[in-house]
């Protein structure tokens, strides 16, 4: 199929207001053609998309950090620490088991409301409760394939007991203390089978649009053998791993009160088991000190920044300008539907673009919007192993996104990249295109019957709440004891702080 944008204008950094001379693009098969050329005859092409000499087209966006399996529960649960919040994003309780419709329902609703505000490019590290079943990997797939997004699907499943993933818990009733100590769901030569699944079934679908990645979770949630085995089953298939690391105050402590880290933090410990590398997507870095942003720039791994979720779950400020200025890339990720609570970039982008001004630091180290939108664009595609992703160029994937510039949020247009990352909420999309294929036109998802998926998620969700309730109900005896480690770690010194004010 051959598409071609004409009258379009193109972001063009360089140029008066960050915006190019109206031309043409021409879309043949998957890949960007040509930009700037001259119109081809209407006969050569399949479809002409009118950009009336103002809808501007850009790389579509890319969601580096996503966690599918929550997308059902935005603005469910009150602002909390990570590992309170915890409790809500996946009790591991039987009950909450779900069927394959479920996980392709709720995979579909993230999906759907990426595609419709533009975002092309979606990194799912799916944390399947209580283990990861093929059925439900392949529900996930299956829903992305058919809703025509790219996405990159990894199994984020801890293999350690609870306790072994936190500093010291006390008070804890004698009731649970078993289940804390309890091995997790799954053991590592089981999740690893997963992964053969997942890689045999879907790693290259589509012409490339769905692969796998791998996932330790978090450093702490697994053995050093499992965590090298995910290792190289990156390296063999160049697949990204992700890793939650030095999210929370918590997560920087955990350190100094557990043996088994020999005081070293988490991204230390990581990179002298020989683990920290270019494939190495390193998932907050709130906590971070220079040490930690020295191994990571000396190994080429990747920063994905979720600044909505830090916001709304108190995690901090992750420090950009030192990690800018070390040459370390920077991705940007929604992290997740419950705690964004939304599932489109845009209010990612926007945050990114203000939320580090309450750094105290002057106005110089704060992100300028381009380096915002190289995040968002070529960040993004670091993170993905997909350095042609986030461009607009001839032999580039045709991953792109069209927004209309007599919308408010253009008008007047003052700066593409001011307005871009400080005006637009998605309002202004009128088409976005994945790998060729238009698959969301003015404000509709035009692969699949979106109507009809939405109104089965409203009757499937609305009968599984209850369960979700009573599951979430049933861990409130720990909520003490979780309350007070959080609490201990707060008032810990520990010589350096992301939060804004007191402690
Ligand atoms: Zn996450």
């Amino acid at each position: 199929v051959r598409t071609l944008f004409r009258g379009v204008v193109l972001h063009d950094p360089a140029a008066d207001r960050g915006i190019s001379p109206v031309t043409d693009v021409l879309v043949d098969g998957t890949r960007i053609a040509a930009t700037h050329l001259p119109p081809p005859e209407a006969g050569d092409v399949d479809r002409v998309v009118d950009g009336h000499g103002h809808h501007l087209l850009v790389p579509g966006l890319i969601n580096a950090h996503f966690h599918s399996p929550a997308n059902h529960l935005k603005g469910a649960i009150p602002g909390l620490p990570l590992e309170l919040f915890m409790r809500f994003e996946s009790p591991a309780d039987e009950s909450l088991r779900p069927t394959p419709r479920e996980a392709y329902l709720r995979t579909m609703l993230g999906a759907l409301e990426m595609l419709r505000t533009g975002t092309t490019a979606v990194q799912d590290d799916a944390f399947l409760m209580p283990a990861p079943e093929p059925e439900i990997i392949d529900a996930i797939c299956q829903a992305y394939l058919d809703c025509g997004i790219r996405a990159t699907v990894a199994l984020d499943q801890p293999e350690l007991p609870e306790v072994d993933k936190l500093p010291p818990l006390s008070g804890v009733p004698a009731a649970w203390r078993a289940a804390i100590q309890a091995p997790a769901p799954m053991p590592a030569a089981d999740l690893l089978e997963r992964y053969a699944h997942l890689f045999t079934t879907w790693h290259g679908a589509a012409g490339g649009r769905i692969r796998a990645a791998v996932s330790v979770s978090a450093p702490q949630r697994v053995s050093p053998d499992y965590f090298a085995a995910l290792d190289e089953l990156s390296c063999t298939h160049g697949t990204p791993l992700y890793a939650h690391m030095l999210e929370t105050k918590v997560q920087r402590t955990l350190a100094t009160t557990h043996p088994r880290f020999g005081g070293r933090s988490l991204v230390g410990w990581t990179d002298d088991l020989g683990l920290l590398n270019e494939r190495t997507n390193v998932i907050h870095a709130v906590w971070v000190s220079d040490d930690d942003l020295d191994r990571i720039a000396a190994t080429g791994a990747t920063v994905v920044h979720n600044p909505v979720s830090n916001l709304r779950l108190g995690s901090g400020i992750m420090p950009w300008r030192p990690i800018r200025d070390r040459g370390i890339p920077i991705a940007l990720g929604v992290d997740e539907a419950i705690c964004n609570d939304a599932a489109d970039m845009w209010n990612v982008v926007k945050t990114a673009g203000l939320v580090h001004t309450l750094t105290g630091e002057p106005p110089g180290t704060w992100p300028s919007a381009d380096e915002v939108l190289d995040a968002l664009w070529a960040g993004g595609a670091a993170a993905m192993g997909h350095p042609e992703l986030g461009r607009v160029e001839p032999g580039c994937p045709a991953d792109l996104v069209l927004l209309d510039l007599h919308s408010p949020a253009f008008t007047p247009l003052n700066d593409i990249a001011g307005q871009l990352v400080w005006c637009e909420q998605g309002r202004s999309v009128v088409l976005t295109m994945v790998d060729g294929a238009v698959v969301a036109e003015a404000s509709r998802v035009t692969t699949v019957d979106e109507s009809a998926l939405m109104a089965e998620a409203r009757e499937c969700f609305e009968r599984r709440r209850p369960v979700w309730h009573k599951a979430v109900d049933a861990t409130a005896p720990l909520v003490p004891a979780y309350a007070a480690m959080v609490e201990r770690a707060a008032r810990t010194d520990i010589g350096m702080s992301r939060w804004v004010g007191g402690r």
